[in-house]
């Protein structure tokens, strides 16, 4: 048996020690295979018993939005409180996820209105969301795609897979492809070198990330062959992961994201804020700083999306707002996520910080820091403002044609242009971004003319 596996074990693990769970218990496979999906074994495990109202009520909502637990991620649980347990919570059915609240949606972040091929979501103007898998080890009880949870019939074939390739091949724009689901990683090692084989023959394609959460709930995958996988690609594979409280780096998450860190892949981590489970500076504090000591980079926190069923977990965004200004300046700067709201119907990311730019004049600016200082910064008197003709050949600043690929500009940026005359934007009600336009125009600009 692996020291390293014996030390994450804790109170609850004693009660999984029969011959066949010692014996495979760091076999991923063998954890897929024995993830707890019904009450009783839950009750076994933790010694308890639910009430038959109590009973009723989990399984109505087991019924509609299935469990899996790795036996791993259970593990975690301390089963002397169980209830108020952050593992427990983002991994055992609530009754109120039932409640549909009124501003709740299937589909909040409009991924399948937004799809022009199977299992890809292209919003952004140069990269795509790609679902290559619909599967995962453990059901987030918060998953923003919980309207396809346990949904068999949307695993991705090779076919679909295929497609989703095609689009990425014939669509120039495309320069980073970020594999998602569902859990790229409960795919086959033999699956994903498929596909980062295929993303490696597209030549506009530059980086390809992985959205991945088995480092928290089934560390095990990490293995020395999906490792050389990984390493082998020749074009760089970030990995982000999804850490939500401190408790969940045991020494065999910290082991597997060793094995991905020295092998070279940029690590960073994806946290969702979840009341009652880490709506709280201390927390958030104590996670970040274990991300780093673990050579992860805190990249977003994000406001719990308004997916059916989530109301219990949503925060308010001040909530949000003030753990972002209790790690600002009070801890290292790589430490500090970006808080995002994911905007409903489609809209992307919005990234949501407490206000640092107090006051301003026509040459001063008026500043205040995480202590409460008040600071000015007097801008220059001389400051020359060459107007852009996007003429980049004659312009004094070296920036090699060949790279100076944008050549139209979109959004807010397009209002602050020089070479561009539009003064307002009106979005109608109809105007949501196309993606097959792209396909075929890398150039296209999507903004409004008045
Ligand atoms: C989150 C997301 C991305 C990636 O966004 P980044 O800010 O680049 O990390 C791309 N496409 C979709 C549809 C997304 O939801």
């Amino acid at each position: 048996m692996n020291t390293g596996i014996l030390e994450t074990r804790t109170k609850l693990e004693n009660r999984w020690l029969d011959d066949s769970a010692y014996a495979n218990w760091i076999d991923w496979k063998w954890q897929i295979a024995h993830r707890i999906k019904d009450i009783a074994t839950i009750e076994k495990i933790l010694d308890t018993r639910f009430s038959s109202e109590e009973r009723k009520r989990i399984q109505e909502t087991i019924d509609i939005f299935p469990m899996s637990i790795t036996p791993y991620y259970l593990s975690l649980v301390d089963p002397e409180d169980f209830r108020n347990d952050p593992v427990f919570k983002q991994a055992f059915p609530d009754q109120r996820e039932l409640h549909v609240a009124k501003y709740d949606m299937a589909d909040p972040l409009a991924e399948d209105r937004d799809s022009p091929a199977p299992g890809i979501t292209h919003r952004y103007p140069d990269r795509v969301l790609f679902c290559v898998s619909n599967v995962c080890s453990m059901y987030c009880r918060h998953c923003t795609r919980k309207r396809r949870v346990g949904d068999i019939d949307s695993i991705p074939d090779r076919e679909q897979l295929e497609q989703g390739l095609d689009y990425i091949r014939q669509t120039p724009v495309v320069r980073d492809v970020l594999l998602s689901g569902g859990d790229p990683f409960l795919l086959s090692d033999e699956k994903i070198k498929w596909l980062l084989d295929e993303l490696n023959k597209i030549d506009h394609v530059e980086v390809i990330r992985i959205g991945t959460r088995t480092p928290v709930v089934l560390p095990y995958r990490i293995t020395d062959e999906l490792v050389e996988i990984l390493k082998s690609s020749e074009k760089p594979v970030w990995i982000n992961t999804h850490f939500n409280h401190p408790q969940e780096m045991t020494s065999s998450a910290k082991r597997s994201l060793k094995m991905l860190a020295m092998a070279g892949i940029p690590l960073g981590n994806q946290s969702v804020l979840l009341a009652d489970v880490n709506d709280c500076p201390r927390i958030m504090k104590r996670l970040v700083h274990k991300l780093v000591m673990n050579r992860v980079r805190p990249y977003y926190l994000y406001q719990c999306d308004l997916s059916e069923g989530l109301e219990h977990f949503r925060t308010s965004v001040g909530k949000g707002i003030e753990i972002m200004e209790s790690l600002r300046g009070h801890t290292s700067g790589f430490c500090v996520p970006t808080y995002v709201i994911d905007a409903p119907g489609g809209g992307g990311k919005i990234p949501v910080a407490p206000n640092y730019l107090i006051s301003w004049s026509t040459n001063k600016v008026i500043l205040r820091n995480y202590e409460g200082v008040i600071t000015t910064y007097q801008e220059p008197d001389c400051y020359h403002h060459n107007a852009c003709d996007l003429q980049c050949d004659t312009c004094n600043l070296h920036l090699k044609l060949d790279e100076a690929e944008e050549k139209s500009v979109v959004g807010i940026s397009r209002l602050l242009a020089d070479y561009d005359d539009t003064i307002t934007l009106t979005p109608a009600e109809d105007d949501v971004f196309e993606p097959e336009e792209r396909a075929s125009e890398p150039d296209h600009s999507d903004g409004n003319d008045a």
